[in-house]
């Protein structure tokens, strides 16, 4: 499963639609302080089903709709009700578990809306509604997902320096790629 392109649409700095091309090796994001490369890894993480706020550097999970800019004075752009990710992946080799063998692309997608009455979050697999859980499933044993040790956020590293012994050993888990297997034995055991 490739990562070909990743759409954001008023996910916290990038308000209007933004398309970014994920080439085949190495992806280097640069640019001055401030101008959204972490924002761009969060999105990722995101759309992948993560359920932490803190891993998104967020109060609330409404916190990565972009909120507008400027102040009272100077007025800016003013903030939006929503926030859509999307992301296109190759399964030309057929490596998504075997459900979307039929699906030679896959383009999954998360939106979460604001509304009066608190925010609703909805997932998407080729335009067809799924759960959260599908979505994570999907990732859980690609050497990706939202918690994926190849995503490694700000900081982390000297976090896992100072971690105690038993969240090291999450990691390592997540690293070895078993974290696949002890969600799917908890979905069963669940049924
Ligand atoms: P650094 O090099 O310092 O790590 P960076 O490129 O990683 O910077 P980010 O942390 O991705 O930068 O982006 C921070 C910017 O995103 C800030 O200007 C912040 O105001 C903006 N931002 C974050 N959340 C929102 C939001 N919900 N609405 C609008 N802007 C937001
Ligand atoms: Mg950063």
């Amino acid at each position: 499963m490739d990562f070909q392109k990743l759409r954001l649409t008023g996910f916290k700095s990038f308000v209007e639609p933004t398309d970014f091309d994920i080439l085949p090796g190495l992806t280097g994001i640069v640019g001055p302080n401030g101008c959204g490369k972490s924002n761009l890894l969060e999105a990722l993480r995101w759309v992948m089903g993560a359920t932490s706020a803190k891993a998104l550097r967020a109060g609330g999970m409404e916190d990565v709709i972009f909120a507008g800019t400027g102040t009272a004075e100077h007025p800016g752009r003013p903030g939006r009700s929503w926030a859509e990710v999307s992301l296109h992946l190759d399964n030309e080799n057929r490596s998504a578990p075997a459900q979307y063998n039929e699906h030679p692309m896959l383009e999954v997608t998360r939106r979460i809306t604001k509304k009066a009455e608190g925010t609703t979050s909805t997932y998407r697999i080729n335009g067809k509604e799924v759960r959260a859980k599908d979505v994570q499933l999907l990732f859980a044993d690609a050497a990706s997902g939202a918690n994926s040790p190849s995503l490694v956020r700000q900081g982390q590293v000297s976090e896992l320096i100072n971690a105690k012994p038993e969240n090291r050993r999450k990691f390592l888990e997540e690293a070895a790629g078993v974290t696949g297997l002890h969600v799917r034995r908890h979905e069963a055991e669940l049924r």
